[in-house]
């Protein structure tokens, strides 16, 4: 898995430029993407996930452009972005089922197998019978997670998901994007610094739509 950034560019309808030539290479594990509010993090997320276009420059996918075959694109990325849905009254297991059939998973084993799979990695296994609408916001992040995790993405992105856990919160959804990074790419947004500090061996420090520091973690503590 290979993701390369090439002098991507974005200037907003009212002047502002959220990415001023963002230059990454991201391969498998845990990236993290630190900065602080207004840096272009959630502007290079949504790009990555293409949901939006940037002006210049380019982002290939194991050599080839995103844009130019998007629909392939999508199917091997799960995007969790920084405001999570409205949910209705139903069982984190019953909607999940439901999306999984949406995917056309038709068989009810098949559905039940993968269900209950996203249901123990995100931990939600033992709350798989509440309704989400009544989880906490760190059980919705994660349940976020395991609607993601039904399409099996090799590429996950997830925007700014610690913003606003309490400590034990943010502790249990750390855990859980550790464990999905181990086997994929995960490229995770924050403007905490100690959230890379724990999870990530890459990062990149972005402001002003601009890649300051480049480089592993421990490397970057001086940066820190
Ligand atoms: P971050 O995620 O790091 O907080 P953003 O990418 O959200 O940064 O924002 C980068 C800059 O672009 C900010 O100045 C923000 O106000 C501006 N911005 C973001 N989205 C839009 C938009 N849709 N239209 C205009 N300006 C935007
Ligand atoms: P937080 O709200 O801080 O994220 P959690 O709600 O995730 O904490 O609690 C951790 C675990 O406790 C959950 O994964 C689940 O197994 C169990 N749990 C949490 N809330 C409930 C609940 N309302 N009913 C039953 N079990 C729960």
């Amino acid at each position: 898995m290979s993701l390369k950034i090439n002098q991507l560019t974005k200037t907003y309808s009212n002047g502002v430029r959220a990415l001023d030539g963002i230059d990454l290479e991201i391969g498998v594990g845990m990236f993290g993407l630190l900065g602080p509010n207004g840096a272009g993090k959630s502007s290079l997320m949504r790009t990555i996930a293409t949901l939006q276009s940037a002006d210049t420059g380019s982002i290939l996918f194991n050599g080839t452009d995103i844009f130019a075959n998007q629909m392939d694109f999508r199917k091997e990325l799960g995007y969790l972005p920084q405001d999570f849905g409205v949910y209705p009254n139903l069982s984190a297991e019953e909607l999940l089922s439901y999306f999984a059939q949406l995917k056309g998973i038709s068989s009810t084993a098949d559905r039940k197998k993968i269900v209950d799979e996203v249901l123990e990695v995100t931990n939600l296994y033992a709350v798989r019978k509440k309704n989400v609408s009544g989880y906490s916001g760190g059980m919705k992040q994660r349940f976020g997670i395991a609607q993601l995790l039904l399409n099996k993405p090799k590429l996950i992105i997830v925007d700014e998901p610690t913003a606003g856990l309490d400590p034990a919160e943010r502790h249990r959804f750390l855990n859980v994007l550790r464990e999905i990074g181990t086997s994929n790419t995960v490229i995770f947004s924050t403007h905490i610094v100690d959230d890379v500090r724990e999870l990530c061996h890459e990062l990149a420090i972005v402001n002003g739509g601009r890649v300051l520091y480049r480089g592993t973690a421990q490397a970057g503590e001086e940066a820190l």
